[in-house]
């Protein structure tokens, strides 16, 4: 009976498996579409000014309408670009589309607007990267300053010597640089002097949601923006939610917030009008 049991179990396990790897494959299948088929779209998360609640700048986050699954989150399909290779065409297509939008922004509202665009290590690896990004902001004369590209502390890692090249390389040519989902690598602040960069990203997981273990997590969120400031590093911090996470930031030296609290990643039509505006307010 027992070993009845445990057959049982071990085929219900093999097909759950077997269906949650069928799917990954389909859907890496579809993705090698999903650009020529206009599935993909980029949605823009205002960055706000902590003190003056003026959008300062704009997150670029890639979504993927699936014909018949609908959306999958950025967290279903971006490992999978990543694993295959594809992530280089789609982050150059979310680099162009961001840049063209973002100048046309400005254009329209006639004053600055930067633009923050996620980048994957095998980005950073591709000898091409560079002048990729140069050709895409003299395309459509975008300020090379109101660029930001947001590398992971684990991209960063996974080849030192070729991040800390690369990154060189970008802002010498005025390009501005943020590490992304700081604190939840393993890295420390003293290799991130290794870097030349202008930004930290503080990792959501910092505000967290739970009010008797957030104690802690604030400590060493106000620590680690102490730390970065000491580095010259200006701080984001990602996720926050509730009243609660702003009440603490607003007791720190941070500078920039950026989260659902203030607005959520929207498309450019929807975007359009907050823009015009300029600033955000909590639970609007
Ligand atoms: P990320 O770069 O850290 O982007 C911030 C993520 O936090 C976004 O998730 C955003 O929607 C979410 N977020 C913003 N405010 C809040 C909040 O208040 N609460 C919570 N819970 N979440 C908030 P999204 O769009 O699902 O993207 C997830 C990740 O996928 C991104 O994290 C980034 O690592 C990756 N990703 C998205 N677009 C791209 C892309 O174009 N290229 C690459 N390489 N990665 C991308
Ligand atoms: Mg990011
Ligand atoms: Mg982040
Ligand atoms: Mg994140």
């Amino acid at each position: 009976r027992a070993k009845a049991e445990g057959g049982r179990t071990h085929r219900f396990f093999t097909e759950e498996l077997g269906a949650a790897s069928r799917r990954r494959l389909a859907l890496q299948f579809a993705l090698q579409h999903a650009i020529d088929r206009r599935e993909l779209a980029v949605h823009y998360q205002p960055r706000i000014a902590l003190g003056s609640r003026h959008i300062v700048g704009l997150e670029a986050l890639l979504r993927w309408t699936h014909p018949d699954l609908g959306p999958i989150p950025p967290v279903d399909f971006i490992p999978l670009a990543e694993e295959s290779g594809l992530i280089e065409q789609l982050g150059l297509w979310v680099l162009q589309e961001a840049v063209r939008q973002t100048a046309a922004w400005i254009a329209r509202l006639e004053r600055p607007l930067a633009v923050s665009v996620n980048v994957s290590a095998k980005q950073l690896a591709n000898p091409r990267f560079i002048q990729d990004v140069l050709d895409t902001l003299r395309q459509h004369a975008l300020p090379p300053d109101c660029l930001e590209l947001e590398v992971t502390e684990s991209s960063l890692m996974h080849d030192m010597k070729l991040s800390r090249r690369v990154l060189g390389e970008l802002r010498a040519h005025g390009i501005k640089l943020s590490v992304d989902d700081f604190g939840t690598g393993y890295s420390s602040l003293s290799y991130l002097r290794e870097f030349p960069l202008d930004c930290l990203k503080l990792d959501r997981s910092f505000l967290g949601k739970n009010l008797d273990t957030d104690k802690k997590q604030h400590r060493l969120a106000a620590a680690i923006i102490e730390l970065a400031h000491t580095l010259d590093l200006r701080v984001v911090a990602e996720g926050v939610e509730t009243t609660e996470h702003l009440a603490f930031l607003e007791k720190t030296d941070c500078e920039e917030i950026q989260g659902f609290l203030f607005c959520r990643p929207l498309p450019p039509d929807l975007l359009a009008s907050i823009l015009e505006d300029g600033t955000c307010s909590a639970g609007s």
